[in-house]
């Protein structure tokens, strides 16, 4: 997985379907709706990044 930021952050969780693809899910969209659920990335830059 290559997500950038959100690899090394501590609300990110990945994701496999069911044809074994992984997507890099930001746990922040729970609670802050200005951070996507599925992020774009390689993500460079996040105001909420907090490091794992
Ligand atoms: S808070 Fe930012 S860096 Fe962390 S998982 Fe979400 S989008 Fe990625």
């Amino acid at each position: 997985m290559r997500s950038g930021l959100c690899d090394s952050c501590k609300h990110q969780k990945l994701i496999r379907s069911g044809r074994g693809s992984e997507f890099s899910m930001c746990l922040r969209h729970k609670t802050d709706e200005r951070f996507p659920k599925y992020p774009r990335v390689p993500v460079e830059r996040c105001p909420g990044y907090e490091r794992r």
